[in-house]
């Protein structure tokens, strides 16, 4: 099963993606994860993309393409994956139906994870991010077993940089203007769907389940 998820940042893309890859035994493929870890270990491309990351502007897509591609030529890919963050501009879009034609494949679903901007910014600052393993949390609504550390890898968390309001905002703004005809592109293909982002996680995980399943 191959899986786009869409939404604004911070819409839960990453916290269903996760579910959906335990579930569905798919890899869960996050460009931002990517971008964040070659950042950490001090790699070439993870320094260009802090340019971008930084300001809440979108990686060149010469660059996310090369990576994503890349990726997906892991033996892990073979029965789909679940994609979070990419693709994020209708280039990247039409360059993954491309690659996916050349191979005589195609997505099976494109997920819309919908929360209203004023839902986000709230969002936002309560997420903690795990550089380490990419676990996400959240102070109230996801907490860690133990304050400041990952469940999973016991990593420390942090408030990431690009999740302070001004650079959310701005996040918003590119997201609006580069990633949401994302929509209509994909309900051109047949593939759309949209779950209201804004109940419980639980609750979301089981509308995309019923949708995945059907
Ligand atoms: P969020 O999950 O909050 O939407 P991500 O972790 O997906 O954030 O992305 C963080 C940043 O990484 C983005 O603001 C952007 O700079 C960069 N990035 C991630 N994926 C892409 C992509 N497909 N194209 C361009 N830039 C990307
Ligand atoms: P994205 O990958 O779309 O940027 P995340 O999955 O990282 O979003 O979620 C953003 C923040 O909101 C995180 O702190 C996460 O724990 C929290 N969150 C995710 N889904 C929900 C939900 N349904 N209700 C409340 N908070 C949520
Ligand atoms: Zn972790």
């Amino acid at each position: 099963m191959k899986i786009v998820m869409l939404g604004a940042p911070g819409a839960g893309k990453g916290t269903q993606a996760k579910r959906i890859a335990a579930k569905y035994g798919i890899p869960h493929i996050s460009t931002g994860d990517i971008f964040r870890a070659n950042l950490k270990a001090g790699t070439e491309l993870g320094l260009k993309a802090k340019e971008y990351m930084d300001k809440g502007a979108l990686v060149p897509d010469s660059l996310t393409l090369e990576l994503i591609m890349d990726r997906f030529n892991n033996e892990d890919c073979a029965n789909g994956y679940v994609l979070d963050g990419f693709p994020r501009t209708i280039p990247q879009a039409k360059a993954l139906t491309e690659a996916l034609e050349k191979i005589g494949d195609k997505l099976d679903f494109a997920v819309d994870v919908d929360v209203p901007d004023e839902a986000i910014i709230s969002r936002m600052s309560g997420r903690r991010a795990c550089l380490q393993c990419g676990g996400t949390y959240h102070v109230v609504f996801n907490p860690p077993k133990v304050e400041g550390k990952c469940d999973a890898c016991g990593g420390d968390l942090i408030l990431r940089s690009d999740d302070a309001p001004e650079t959310v905002r701005h996040r918003l703004e590119v997201y609006h203007e580069q990633t949401q005809p994302l929509i209509d592109y994909y309900k051109d293909e047949g593939i759309f769907e949209r779950v209201d982002g804004t109940k419980d996680m639980e609750t979301v995980f089981e509308d995309i389940t019923n949708i995945l399943d059907r």
